[in-house]
């Protein structure tokens, strides 16, 4: 498989956008080699420059649970499109995006649009230190919850692939006032909480960790959370950003049966186009302006085109039974990379969470950041390109992990398996 334009293209793109890419993780440097340039995509297929299809199980990073240019999205967007795109006055869009928001989310009372999963969880920290009036927020080694400055401190995929674990121009008196505890470690919770509990402002977790590969919460660890930021006055933040209406419709809060005091959402509720969202308790949203003092706004919030793109892809998804309804088909695909992988003699350990799947290049088992680490991240790299040459698209780094969309087919899950059967026996 060649890609001589998206040589040329990518050579262009790096005269003048840093790296050539408009995010990190984008330039393949966790696995080596030259991006593909896309030029489309259609159900679970994208097109590269090249000519070159692949079967696509990174869906954007994961918004994309209906496939590419759904015709029913497309059409909502092009009639909203025509209609005008921006006013930056309210329009009914919002309220109804909101009310479907709010059924399979209920714990979000109030919400609020914004553009980008950063800006919900910036938001949402923010409003936990002015409802709480306090400035520590505690977040989970290997959990990533978008760039804000306070939360770039062990975040994860994008710094575990680059190998900085922190970003430079975060001022040290920001990464200060955020502590990081290792995920499923009930003890560190316990004993964290005993200690600072009292300056606690906000917990932010993702409930399914995402951002490390994919590592489920061990049976007790997200009810201790709950009861140790009750106990102590603090907030429970649920980042769902990834896993809302991925894991279960409800997200992990429904899946696991936790009520968080705050809620964020994006990726999945904007059916492709730039959303965000932070809600929850009532009483603490309306410390938000223009009801409170903890301010927050965007020009381009609550976009009509993105909200258009939102209300027609989660009502797809109630119809659709989403994302339940992928269900057999995620457990096929990975307990099939699973066996082929141990035919292989290849050390592999995998995960699957309602439409998102995981494997880490290793023995495991992996409960946390550290475990994740132990990957052999080479081996991925090989596999990766291997399976790139076949016409199957997984995510460019080991500590990402991949999606299920209703536009896959049996037969698509078939060639992806098969591609792997001869990928696995090549390492
Ligand atoms: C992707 C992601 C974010 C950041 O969202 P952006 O839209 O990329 O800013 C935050 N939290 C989690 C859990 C995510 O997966």
């Amino acid at each position: 498989m060649n890609r001589p334009k998206s040589e040329e293209l990518f050579a262009l793109a790096q005269n003048r956008i840093p790296g050539g890419v408009d995010s990190p993780v984008r330039a393949f440097r966790g696995v080596g080699g030259t991006p593909f340039f896309v030029e489309k995509g259609e159900g679970d297929r994208i097109w590269d420059a090249d000519g070159n299809a692949y079967i696509d199980y990174v869906l954007s990073w994961g918004p994309l649970i209906l496939g590419h240019a759904h015709p029913r999205v497309v059409r909502a967007i092009q009639e909203a499109a025509a209609r005008g795109t921006s006013f930056g006055a309210p329009t009914a869009l919002e309220t109804e995006l909101a009310e479907l928001v709010n059924a399979a989310y209920p714990s979000m009372e109030l919400l609020r649009f914004v553009n980008s999963g950063t800006e919900a969880t910036m938001s949402a920290i923010r409003l936990a230190r002015g409802f709480t009036g306090r400035d520590v927020i505690v977040k989970f080694e290997g959990c990533y919850h978008g760039h804000a400055d306070g939360l770039l401190v062990k975040a994860g995929s994008g710094g575990a692939t680059l190998g900085v674990p922190d970003s430079g121009g975060v001022p040290g008196d920001y990464a200060r006032n955020t502590a990081t505890l290792p995920f499923n470690d009930i003890e560190a919770v316990r004993d964290f909480f005993a200690m600072r509990g009292a300056d606690v402002a906000a917990l932010i977790i993702e409930p399914v960790a995402g951002n490390m590969g994919l590592i489920l919460p061990e049976a007790g660890f997200l009810e201790v959370l709950r009861e140790e930021t009750e106990k102590a006055g603090a907030l429970l933040i649920f980042d769902e950003v990834m896993t809302g209406f991925r894991v279960a419709r409800g997200g992990a809060q429904a899946l696991f049966g936790i009520t968080p005091d705050l809620t964020t959402l994006g990726k999945v509720i904007g059916g492709g186009m730039p959303v965000g969202a932070y809600g929850g308790r009532r009483d603490v949203m309306e410390c938000v302006a223009p009801l409170g003092s903890v301010y927050q706004a965007g020009t381009l919030s609550g976009n009509p085109l993105a909200m258009t793109a939102g209300v027609e892809t989660l009502k797809i998804i109630e119809e659709l039974g989403l994302p339940e309804a992928l269900d057999e088909k995620v457990k096929a695909l990975s307990e099939g990379m699973a066996d082929a992988a141990r035919e292989a003699g290849v050390p592999l350990t995998g995960a699957c969470c309602g439409s998102m799947f995981g494997a880490f290049f290793q023995e495991g088992p992996v409960r946390d950041f550290t475990g994740a680490m132990r990957s052999d991240t080479e081996r991925y790299a090989k596999f990766f390109h291997s399976m790139l040459k076949r016409g199957v698209a997984f995510a460019p780094s080991q500590f990402e992990v991949g999606f299920m969309s209703s536009a896959h087919t049996d037969e698509s899950v078939e060639a992806t398996l098969a591609a792997a059967r001869e990928a696995f026996a090549e390492l």
